[in-house]
């Protein structure tokens, strides 16, 4: 049923329909004008064939003015015999009273005499003008032509009416060859028509063919099938079409492929962006969000947060509503911190607007601003630090050189003490303006290193040579002052480490966790120091008996300026600084610092650099060397 209305709707149809209802309509009009015309056409002929001759009027004007009326219808009657005429079926005679005075039918004779009843003979008689009909007989099924005429004899200038003729003539002849002229066109508009039709659905179908193309064609585009190619039949508006369909084929796949491109551009711009991205819709709710969001919300796949609201998704919906980050589009500061990590995230709002103005989402950039604030902190307390630590030894060298101002410069017990003390202030600041300088450098990327390759056994073990001679000068001076004894282990592999270091700077490293290690170790303690050699790596360490570190602060130690215990280190002449520098250097190394300590039971330093073995080819010849 559906299948049949679509032909009926189709335009194939509607084609070949309106083809043969034209054609039926053409033949109709053709032929209703064409068989009346000739059905006229007949008639008149006919009309003409059925016309008495004048000479037979004639006589018989001339029988019905005789005076002896038996003697003019005998003369009627051999006129009326004399008409030979097959049309003719019907003559009779009629005188002015309308008595019948001629008869050419079968039973003529009998009715000749009689008076003539027929209303339309007493009409012509009457008005003296003739009438002629087509009449259809019942009875026979027959067509008849009347005529009746009325005769006038002139005599002068008087025309008298004498009598009348009454003719009646069989038309079936004529109407039969009508209908045979309406048979062969109605033949002929039935075998136009059925051929038309067959036209028309060829018409038809050549016209629908391409369209039916088309729209296969355009159905494809429309699921995204671009591969079809409609055929061009022609150069008409049809062709033409088609060409169109082509040509808009091949624009949608380019536009198709454009923005595939350009989302595929935006999603890995997304996908690699170091911040985070949400869009929603106008409702709020989560239509699109990158990795580096979903990390930073702490989102485990982004299918759980696609369609809810950007307020849960961000853990704001208590401070704030949706038209809030509609209107005022500030940067919201939101702490995401867990407990092990801390996060500060910038979030930025912008919104998706039509040019039409209407708002239809918002976008949510989500910056990590947790390095940021730390490096702030840092920079503030690093200012706090280095004001604090110069203020120290300011106030206590002016305290000293106010009492000395104040005479005490004459007392000769105090006045070195005194002078003494700002001498070791002013030391220690130089030192410290001289760390703070060295670790700018640093920051900066000023400092630059002298490498050179070096045996890292001999170096440590040099440096390790000037700390047992310290010792024993300080235990030659041990008479006088109270000094710390301690002796160093080493424990180093027996292969050969060399390394390229910039030995200065590394000196300077040692030295300081070696003086650590001397300063916070007990009396007598023992000070070990390893040097180990894995495939890649150098590991040196220093391992005291001392106070050890508090678990807490071990992350903090390297640090600028953190010390444990202030007020130990600062009166041991400590800045602070010194770790934070060796961090520095070794980094700087491509090398790493770290530190193990037990509280009071000692900390191990370890230092580790990169290290490339020589091949054994190499020690062999330098075994040989
Ligand atoms: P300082 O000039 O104070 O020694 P450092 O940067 O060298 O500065 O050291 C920072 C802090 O680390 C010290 O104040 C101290 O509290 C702690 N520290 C360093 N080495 C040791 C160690 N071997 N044993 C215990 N604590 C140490």
């Amino acid at each position: 049923m559906k299948k049949r209305l679509r032909i009926f709707q189709s335009i194939h149809f509607k084609i070949a329909l309106v083809f043969v209802l034209l054609l039926l309509l053409a033949f109709q009009i053709v032929g209703a004008v064409f068989v009346q015309r000739l059905k006229s056409e007949n008639l008149k002929a006919f009309k003409q064939r059925v016309e008495l001759t004048p000479y037979v009027d004639n006589s018989l004007i001339t029988s019905l003015s005789l005076a002896n009326s038996d003697k003019g219808d005998q003369r009627i009657n051999s006129a009326l015999t004399g008409i030979n005429n097959q049309n003719i079926s019907d003559v009779q005679v009629v005188d002015a009273k309308g008595n019948i005075r001629g008869e050419t039918s079968a039973n003529g004779h009998a009715i000749v005499g009689q008076k003539n009843t027929d209303s339309r003979v007493k009409r012509v008689l009457y008005s003296g003008r003739s009438f002629s009909e087509t009449t259809f007989n019942r009875a026979d099924n027959k067509h008849y032509y009347i005529s009746i005429t009325p005769l006038f004899s002139s005599s002068g200038n008087s025309n008298t009416l004498v009598g009348a003729v009454y003719l009646r003539a069989d038309l079936e002849s004529v109407y039969d060859s009508i209908d045979g002229v309406t048979l062969i066109f109605a033949t002929a508009a039935i075998v136009a028509t059925v051929i038309g039709m067959g036209l028309a659905i060829l018409i038809s179908r050549a016209i629908t063919r391409p369209i039916d193309e088309m729209k296969k064609q355009t159905a494809k585009i429309a699921d995204g099938n671009y591969s079809g190619h409609v055929h061009v039949y022609g150069n008409d508006e049809l062709g033409e079409l088609a060409q169109a369909v082509n040509n808009l084929s091949v624009r949608v796949e380019e536009s198709r492929e454009q923005s595939e491109s350009e989302r595929r551009r935006l999603d890995s711009v997304l996908t690699h962006m170091s911040d985070g991205v949400l869009a929603t819709d106008r409702r709020g709710n989560i239509t699109i969000i990158n990795d580096m969001a979903a990390e930073f919300l702490n989102i485990s796949s982004d299918y759980q947060a696609k369609g809810s609201s950007i307020l849960d998704v961000l853990g704001i919906r208590e401070d704030y509503t949706l038209r809030d980050l509609l209107e005022n589009q500030d940067t919201i500061v939101l702490d995401t911190s867990d407990q092990e990590h801390g996060q500060v995230l910038n979030a930025y709002f912008s919104l998706i607007q039509r040019e039409s103005g209407f708002i239809s989402g918002l976008v949510c950039v989500l910056h990590d601003i947790t390095e940021q604030q730390k490096i702030d902190r840092d920079r503030k307390q690093f200012v706090s630090n280095v004001s604090h630590e110069l203020r120290t030894p300011l106030t206590s060298m002016r305290s000293y050189i106010e009492a000395l101002s104040d005479g005490a410069w004459q007392d000769p017990e105090v006045a070195p003490t005194f002078l003494k003390v700002t001498q070791d202030e002013t030391d220690r600041m130089i030192r410290m303006i001289n760390d703070l300088l060295s670790l700018s450098r640093m920051d900066s990327g000023t400092a630059k290193l002298d490498l050179e390759l070096v045996n890292l056994n001999e170096l440590f073990t040099y440096i390790l040579n000037r700390f047992d001679m310290m010792i024993k000068t300080d235990q030659n001076d041990a008479q006088t002052e109270q000094v710390k004894r301690y002796s160093i282990k080493r424990e180093f592999t027996k292969r050969e480490v060399w390394t390229e270091i910039d030995p200065d700077k590394f000196i300077q490293v040692i030295d300081n966790i070696m003086n650590n290690a001397i300063k916070y170790s007990p009396d007598g303690g023992v000070i070990t120091c390893r040097l180990v050699d894995t495939h890649q790596h150098v590991i040196l360490s220093i391992a005291d008996q001392g106070l050890g570190i508090p678990k807490k602060d071990l992350n903090r130690i390297f640090d600028r300026f953190f010390r444990v215990d202030k007020a130990r280190s600062r009166a041991q002449g400590g800045t602070g600084l010194g770790l934070a520098i060796s961090r520095e250097v070794i980094e700087m190394h491509h090398g790493r610092i770290w530190v193990e300590s037990v509280e009071g039971k000692g900390s191990t330093f370890y230092i580790s650099l990169p290290y490339e073995e020589y091949g054994e080819e190499e020690l062999w010849n330098e075994d040989q060397g």
